[in-house]
């Protein structure tokens, strides 16, 4: 029996999920590459925002204290001493010399399922099954999201996670999900973040709940021998720095030419700036650059006055770096520092107070990082109208300010059919 030296354990429930308009549309069943136009955006859009305000997303993980791979019948495996049944994972196991295993469950939370049952009791089945999809789309994203926080956990410590398996998937009994759970439930420091039930049968409830043991390797060089062992192709996690492998659902790889319909961005989005202005600031205060691979330098020239010391004017500069398209333009980088030259700033009252403090509190500042650009829509934060950087919320506010402009002129660029900034 193995038992572990490293130790992880997660649990937490999320403010915003920022399920791709490419994977949503993939699971309501359309083609590749398909934008969601009429009724169905319509749909979509309603599905999405239900969510954003009622939806309440969570996650946990444990790495388990000790795992053994049978080798005498070859089809089992033994996590915490308790016994699985799959040939599949205990295959995986051993060819990638996987040492560990994580236990990972997700929900998308009970509310979506109540009130996608409500619509249909009220005979609307579109919104019924606009609401269903999304909620397994939630529990898709947050699988991803999981793997991607253990993959960063593996990486820093030479280790590498495999793809995951759940009862259910092929040679794995659905039957077994229940005694994973009982197992999952077996938390350390943490609380298990949800109530989650399950059937004989081995289904659970809340049904948008998802089971997962992920393997753990410290023999990285064996997974690129064995590609099936490598989980990046079928994960979705845009903004991901340790990528092995393409994304097999992408829609383009580097270099390849964009069809002119896909559309990433949701063109109905319901900012909260007003879009004349969104307009302006578009064409007045952003620059684009496109980079070869396809990521985008952005810069966002912001003016106001501070509030006290009789409104002087100062100037900041907003530095965002997107990935590219196909990869739904995830936020790489985040940088907010006043313009070169700039000495406005020096007389707003938190920088006389504590100079030091305040630059660093808006150096560290990156709201969104990791997400997509899509996320904005849903980011819910408190309107703020202060011109100056002095408090957390004022900045916050602007950064939404910023991140609205930027959503705003790649919409129209999509719209316009460019592909390029
Ligand atoms: S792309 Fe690969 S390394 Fe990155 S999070 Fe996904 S599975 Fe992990």
């Amino acid at each position: 029996m193995r038992q572990v030296a490293e130790s992880v354990e997660m649990a937490g429930t999320l403010d915003c999920v920022d399920v791709s308009a490419q994977e949503y549309t993939r699971l309501l069943g359309y083609p590749r590459g398909w934008v969601l136009e009429g009724r169905a955006l319509e749909l979509a859009n309603w599905a999405r925002e239900w969510y954003a305000k009622n939806g309440r997303p969570w996650f946990y993980a444990r790495q388990a204290e000790s795992m053994e791979i049978d080798n005498k019948d070859g089809d089992t495996i033994q996590i915490d001493g308790v016994v699985f049944k799959s040939k599949r994972l205990r295959n995986a196991l051993e060819q990638a010399g996987a040492h560990s295993a994580i236990l990972v469950a997700v929900g998308a939370g009970p509310e979506a399922e109540e009130h996608a049952r409500r619509c249909w009791s009220e005979d609307r089945p579109d919104e019924y099954f606009f609401l269903e999809v999304f909620a397994s789309a939630v529990v898709e994203h947050l699988t991803t999201f999981a793997g991607a926080r253990l993959c960063d956990w593996a990486e820093h410590r030479g280790m590498a996670v495999l793809p995951h398996s759940s009862p259910g998937y092929p040679e794995w009994d659905v039957a077994e999900q229940p005694r994973l759970l009982e197992l999952m439930k077996q938390t350390r420091s943490e609380n298990f973040p949800s109530c989650v039930d399950s059937f004989d049968s081995g289904m659970l409830r809340p049904k948008k709940s998802q089971l997962a043991v992920f393997g753990v390797t410290r023999h990285i060089e064996r997974l690129q021998r064995l590609t099936s062992l490598i989980p990046c192709e079928s994960c979705s996690f845009g903004p991901c720095q340790y990528r092995r492998a393409p994304y097999k659902r992408a829609p383009r790889t580097t270099g390849e030419p964009v069809p002119a319909r896909i559309a990433v961005l949701d063109a109905g989005a319901q900012y909260s700036t007003n879009r004349k202005a969104l307009q302006r600031w578009s064409e007045e205060r952003l620059a684009m650059r496109s980079l070869p691979d396809g990521s985008i330098d952005i810069t966002f020239r912001y003016d106001g006055t501070t509030c006290t010391n009789m409104g002087r004017p100062l100037a900041f500069l907003y530095q965002v770096k997107l990935g590219s398209q196909g990869d739904e333009y995830p936020i790489l980088e985040q940088r907010c520092e006043p313009v070169a030259g700039d000495t406005g700033h020096m007389a707003m009252c938190k920088y006389i107070a504590d100079a030091d403090g305040l630059m660093a509190e808006i150096e560290s500042e990156k709201p969104l990082i990791g997400q997509r650009l899509n996320s904005v829509l849903g980011w819910r934060r408190e309107p703020n109208g202060a011109g100056c950087f002095c408090e957390a919320p004022s900045r916050i506010h602007k950064w939404g300010l910023v991140l609205e402009t930027i959503h705003y002129a790649l919409v129209q660029k999509e719209l316009s059919g460019e592909t390029e900034p």
